[in-house]
């Protein structure tokens, strides 16, 4: 997978739900590399607030969070129609063989390990974007 090109996010906005400062930090600054506009939360509670309040082209979801966990935030967002378009992509330490098919057996758009790979992540992430898309 090749570096996306800057600009490339076009300014859509993207929830990074992480609650390692660091992580979501990462994120969001390779996000805004690559043209993206990045809301980063700590928490699903805080991911139901920023979904009415940005109106997010995607979300990254975290899925050991303190709280509700990002399977069951996930559901909750696809449970709601308002929200139940939105991409979900997993990004977890959860890189076992089997991992990724489970999380994308559960519904998610896309699974992305952690750490994440900087050169490849935006790129990757408008991959997953541009399939939705079609
Ligand atoms: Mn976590």
């Amino acid at each position: 997978m090749q570096e996306a090109p800057s600009g490339a996010g076009r300014g859509r906005v993207v929830i990074v739900v992480e609650d390692n400062e660091r992580s979501r930090r990462l994120a969001r600054d390779v996000l805004e590399l690559s043209g993206f506009r990045a809301v980063g939360v700590e928490t699903a509670e805080d991911l139901f607030a920023a979904v009415v309040l940005h109106d997010p082209a995607m979300v990254l979801m975290d899925i050991q969070l303190p709280g509700l966990d990002g399977v069951a935030a996930f559901h909750r967002l696809r449970g709601d129609p308002a929200t139940a378009g939105i991409p979900v992509v997993a990004v977890t330490a959860y890189a076992m063989r089997g991992d990724e098919e489970r999380f994308l057996a559960e519904g998610f758009d896309g699974y992305l390990s952690k750490p994440i790979d900087v050169r490849t992540f935006a790129s990757d992430l408008l991959a997953i974007l541009q399939r939705r898309e079609g």
